[in-house]
């Protein structure tokens, strides 16, 4: 599973500046969930080639009476399925007695740690050390996230404490040939029933977990003749009121699951309104390269006028993601999940379509033909030749001369060319472009 890193420490200390340094983001992932912070955020960073999840935890007091209980619930959630902390500290205040507090309850955890000295701009790095040598700790490093200093440190620090590189990377075939599949949502969008409805209810054998377990479940299910693995989240294990789905629902465990799946299912539930957090679900398993499936959910019972509404929302907001299919299921009386697994497999079969160099030379050709990039200084980029760059997602390789001045809406004219020509459904295709003859 990807692995994860906690950002742990009072408020002000810079944890979401060290956030947006290491994740390069502006739109992390907040979750709006009830029962969830506000001001949680996830975020991929890759260092070189291993991928792992950063989590900027919001912040704890150290103080127990001040604390609010459901922020330092959600801390504790973080630092429970992180694989490594990163106490920040403010180089500015100096040692405080919450931080003592703070690194005393990071201790129990048993997990490693490494303490960035924050703010460390300005001021004398030796003697801010110094000041926090109290902590006695091995890995105990200044940095100033406002100014981006030390953070590569941090990052060197960080890579020989995760766990050891395992497949994590969506484009490993399963080796029993299955596809690999997360359900994902938000709370109370069905998954857990529809993962039941797809095992069949006496296939409920997977006990209440939770707490002994950190991994997310997989389970096989063979349906048609076809072969799965469900990566599941939290859904397959019962549950027995609202609230605890909430209480179980896990931002980490779903970004997990959309790193090891190849073909994701997207339930949405069609009697609420489309949530920012739905779009940004949809949004992080694009930039992951995953296939994707939006499932509707609790399409039963909706009235004529209700579907209308629900189709219409759908088409203004996922205007982005117009080459995934839409099904509209019923996980409790199990209606449509035959055309819902029929989407899944065909956009595995897009997703991991191999490709011919020699086609994709003679389809960048007509493309270009027909359309051509706009001048730049008075002449036209060319494009060569292109080859196959990877599957899950499909990625092309085209070779050319000023392509960095190729606009992103040329990016996208020959994206969609090459999604007709090949008839990609379901998958995102990513290209890209090799400066030379
Ligand atoms: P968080 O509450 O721990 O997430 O802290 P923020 O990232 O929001 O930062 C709190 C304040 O400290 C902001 O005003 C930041 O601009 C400032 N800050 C963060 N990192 C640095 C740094 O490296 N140097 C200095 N001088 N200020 C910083
Ligand atoms: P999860 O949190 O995403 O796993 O959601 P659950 O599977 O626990 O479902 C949440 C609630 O929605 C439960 O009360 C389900 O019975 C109900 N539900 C799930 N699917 C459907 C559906 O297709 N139609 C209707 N009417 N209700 C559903």
């Amino acid at each position: 599973m990807l692995p994860v890193v906690a950002l742990v420490g009072r408020p002000n200390v810079g944890k979401s500046t060290l956030f947006n340094v290491l994740t390069r983001s502006r739109d992390a992932l907040v979750a709006d969930m009830p029962g969830v912070t506000r001001d949680r955020h996830y975020g991929a960073c890759h260092l070189g080639e291993r991928p792992f999840l950063v989590v900027d935890t919001g912040g704890l007091s150290g103080v127990e009476e001040t604390m609010d209980v459901l922020t330092a619930r959600q801390v504790r959630l973080a630092i429970d399925e992180a694989q490594v902390l990163v106490f920040v500290v403010d180089a500015r205040d100096g040692l405080l007695p919450q931080d003592h507090a703070i690194l005393a309850e990071l201790r129990r955890s048993g997990k490693p740690i490494i303490a960035a000295i924050n703010k460390t701009d300005g001021l004398d790095e030796q003697a801010a050390l110094a000041e926090f040598a109290a902590f006695g700790m091995a890995s105990t490093l200044p940095i100033s996230a406002a100014h981006g200093r030390g953070t590569d440190e941090l990052l060197r620090a960080v890579l020989p404490l995760l766990p050891p590189d395992e497949d994590v990377a969506g484009e490993v075939a399963t080796e029993d040939g299955s596809i690999r599949v997360a359900i994902v949502g938000r709370p109370n969008a069905g998954k857990s029933t529809l993962i039941n409805r797809l095992l069949g209810e006496e296939r409920l054998i997977v006990s209440d977990v939770a707490g002994t377990t950190r991994d997310p479940i997989r389970v096989a299910l063979e349906r048609d003749g076809k072969r799965y693995t469900l990566i599941d989240t939290a859904g397959i294990r019962r549950k027995a009121r609202v609230e605890e789905a909430v209480e179980k629902f896990s931002v980490i465990k779903t970004l997990q699951s959309i790193a090891a799946a190849q073909v994701v299912v997207m339930m949405i539930d069609a009697r609420e309104n489309l949530a920012d957090q739905d779009l940004t679900l949809i949004g992080y398993a694009i930039d992951e390269g995953r296939a994707l499936v939006i499932a509707l959910n609790k399409w039963d019972g909706l009235d004529a006028y209700q579907r209308e509404e629900c189709l219409r929302a759908l088409d203004r907001r996922l205007v982005f993601v117009d080459w995934a299919r839409r099904v509209h299921i019923s996980a409790l009386h199990g209606s449509g999940l035959r055309e819902l697994m029929r989407a899944v497999v065909r956009a595995h079969a897009s997703a991991t379509k191999e490709l011919a160099s020699s086609d994709l030379t003679r389809t960048l050709e007509k493309a270009y033909e027909s359309y051509q990039p706009p001048l730049v200084n008075g002449h036209a980029p060319k494009l060569r030749f292109a080859h196959p760059g990877g599957t899950n997602p499909p990625t092309i390789v085209i070779h050319g001369t000023r392509t960095k001045h190729i606009a992103p809406a040329y990016q996208r004219y020959l994206e969609n060319f090459f999604r007709k020509r090949y008839k990609l459904e379901g998958t995102p295709i990513r290209i890209a472009f090799r400066e030379g003859e």
